[in-house]
């Protein structure tokens, strides 16, 4: 797919409606964590600094289409100023026209666009009525790339449209992992359940060369191939259902690696009694929580002959010492062959970014998503809407 960049436009006196996610987590009336924030400067002092006038959108919670005050985006502009370093003009839509008139070169911040009914059912009126405000659309929010929104979807199609910085750097990294990627590629799919990773494995088998289950839906392929998983947090009713997609993988030549060995205990909690057992021995009493050393040993040995690795999900209950080990483990050796410059590595979605800077591993992988649902639905291969409406 080919998209335009930043760099692919003239801004200079241009007004840039540019679409970003500073859906921050906020504790008593303060932002509690600018990560978000931080990620959206490199776009913004772009168009500044090309002589354009940046007009943020974005949305705030889940205000379902009306006004509601605690919702407001005002609550971000003094994180979002001292992260610019520079003023930022706060407006309604209502007034947005005449605020961005008098605020040439300068950025305009409009209240969280979610207060509109049309947003969310992306109404070509209210995509109209943004693009009236602008010259240009430049999307940054990949997190948000997912819906098709009236300010991530229509209204790209009303304007010359571009990738801003992170969104660009968000689908280099993606493209480089699962669009044409170095060879061999595994794939890591761990976490709760299979339920909700269906689409993702149906997908993973089908291109990538190594697939590690684990966690607790690797019960659910264990009990699948006839082993009994005691107390287990296991999908039964899915077994059917996981050998389809071991029979899948072999037909596309995908191997699968399911835990041979695993720790067990009778409690679901920290520092619970537990010991290592073959993974076709654990006791009607006992419950799976991590993969065993034999396994983690297969896995580094995976990691090391590949060339491009791509993570989401938990090995193991990670939350819980000592049962975070494998986790650990297979992320540590992943951020070393990275550094060694060894392999691609790209993790996200849900728990994953939590697992990785646990393990101290996130900081070495060479990309980290923290786009959760867009990042989970890029790697079930679907199309993404606000990306689809980008390209050119
Ligand atoms: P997910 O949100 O699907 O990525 O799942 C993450 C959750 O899966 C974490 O809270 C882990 O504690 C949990 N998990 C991973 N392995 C197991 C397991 N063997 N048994 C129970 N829960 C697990």
């Amino acid at each position: 797919m080919n998209w335009k960049t930043l760099d692919d436009l003239d801004l200079l006196g241009k007004r840039v409606l540019t679409r970003v996610d500073i859906n921050v987590p906020v504790e008593n009336g303060l932002v509690s964590d600018t990560t978000r924030i931080d990620r959206i400067v490199p776009t913004v002092r772009h168009i500044l600094q090309a002589g354009g006038t940046p007009v943020l959108i974005a949305h705030f919670g889940r205000p379902k289409g009306k006004p509601v005050p605690e919702m407001s985006l005002k609550v971000t502009l003094p994180a979002l100023e001292a992260a610019l370093g520079v003023p930022v003009k706060f407006t309604t839509l209502d007034e947005a026209h005449e605020t961005i008139a008098f605020a040439k070169n300068q950025v305009v911040l409009i209240e969280n666009i979610r207060f509109e009914p049309g947003e969310e059912a992306n109404d070509p009126a209210l995509a109209q009525r943004l693009a009236n405000l602008g010259d240009i659309y430049c999307n940054d929010a990949f997190s948000a790339a997912h819906r098709a929104h009236a300010s991530t979807e229509a209204l790209a199609r009303l304007r010359p449209a571009c990738a801003g910085r992170l969104m660009a750097e968000e689908l280099d990294a993606l493209e480089a992992a699962l669009g044409a990627p170095q060879r061999p590629v595994v794939a890591v799919v761990g976490g709760a359940k299979v339920s909700s990773k269906l689409d993702l494995l149906g997908n993973l088998v089908g291109k990538v060369d190594h697939l590690v289950i684990g966690g607790g839906m690797a019960n659910t392929f264990l009990a699948a191939l006839g082993h009994d998983v005691g107390k287990s947090l296991c999908e039964h009713d899915l077994a059917n259902t996981a050998r389809s997609i071991l029979a899948n993988a072999e037909i596309s030549g995908c191997e699968i690696i399911l835990p041979s060995d695993v720790v067990v205990a009778r409690s679901f909690a920290a520092n619970a009694d537990h010991k290592t057992v073959e993974a076709n021995a654990c006791s009607a009493d006992a419950m799976i929580l991590d993969a065993g050393p034999e396994t983690i040993a297969q896995i580094g040995a995976c990691f090391a002959q590949a060339r491009t690795l791509i993570w989401n999900g938990p090995l193991g209950a990670f939350e819980l010492v000592p049962f975070d080990r494998a986790t650990n483990t297979a992320a540590q050796a992943a951020a070393t062959l990275t550094k060694m410059g060894k392999l691609i590595s790209v993790a996200g979605g849900g728990d994953t970014v939590a697992a990785l800077n646990q393990a101290g591993a996130a900081e070495d992988f060479t990309y980290i998503s923290t786009a959760g649902g867009a990042f989970l639905e890029w790697m079930e291969g679907k199309d993404l809407p606000g990306v689809a409406a980008l390209s050119t």
